[in-house]
């Protein structure tokens, strides 16, 4: 038991490799929006582009019990905030018990595609809600304080899927 333990701390984080992440993250202002602690960490399968790039690229090499500050920008978190990316719609395409508030998210389908959107109310005004089809952190630098508190090889099911498996996925 005790080599096994020892056998995974000599890994490093690489492509093909399952992470075990604590992390708090902060945003410019120190805000924290988000966190996972070491008894319920992020698991993610590195090099499969399941979490953002600029936090991807900083983890590389690192080994259990490694501790990093990281500063993400806009363009390898969540992008730039798109002006373009507004849109008005009348409050007769809402439903009509649904109470509207300005920062609420919504999810409306997208005519045509009959895809998904997530957006959030940006503004209330006369002749319709103005959604922010924008992800909510576009635009943010983000500043995570990360731990690696695990580290795998990934099976081969987990590579060719793409993701990490928990109890719960498969
Ligand atoms: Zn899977």
């Amino acid at each position: 038991m005790k080599k096994d333990l020892e056998k995974q701390n000599d890994l490093a984080v690489e492509d093909g490799l399952v992470v075990s992440l604590s992390y708090v993250l902060r945003l410019d202002d120190g805000e924290q929006i988000d966190s996972a602690a070491s008894d319920d960490p992020l698991v993610y399968l590195h090099g499969a582009q399941n979490i953002i790039p600029g936090l991807e690229e900083a983890l590389l090499g690192l080994k259990v019990g490694d501790v990093r500050d990281v500063a993400v920008s806009p363009n390898e978190a969540y992008g730039e905030m798109n002006p373009d990316a507004f849109e008005l719609v009348p409050y007769e395409a809402f439903p009509s018990d649904l109470e509207l508030e300005e920062g609420m998210g919504v999810r409306m389908v997208e005519s045509g595609t009959g895809r998904q959107v997530e957006a959030y109310i940006s503004e209330l005004r006369d002749d319709g809600a103005l959604l922010d089809l924008n992800h909510p952190l576009a635009g943010e630098t983000l500043y995570f304080n990360v731990e690696v508190v695990g580290l795998r090889r990934a099976t081969s099911d987990e590579i060719a899927h793409g993701h990490a498996h928990s109890d719960h996925t498969h």
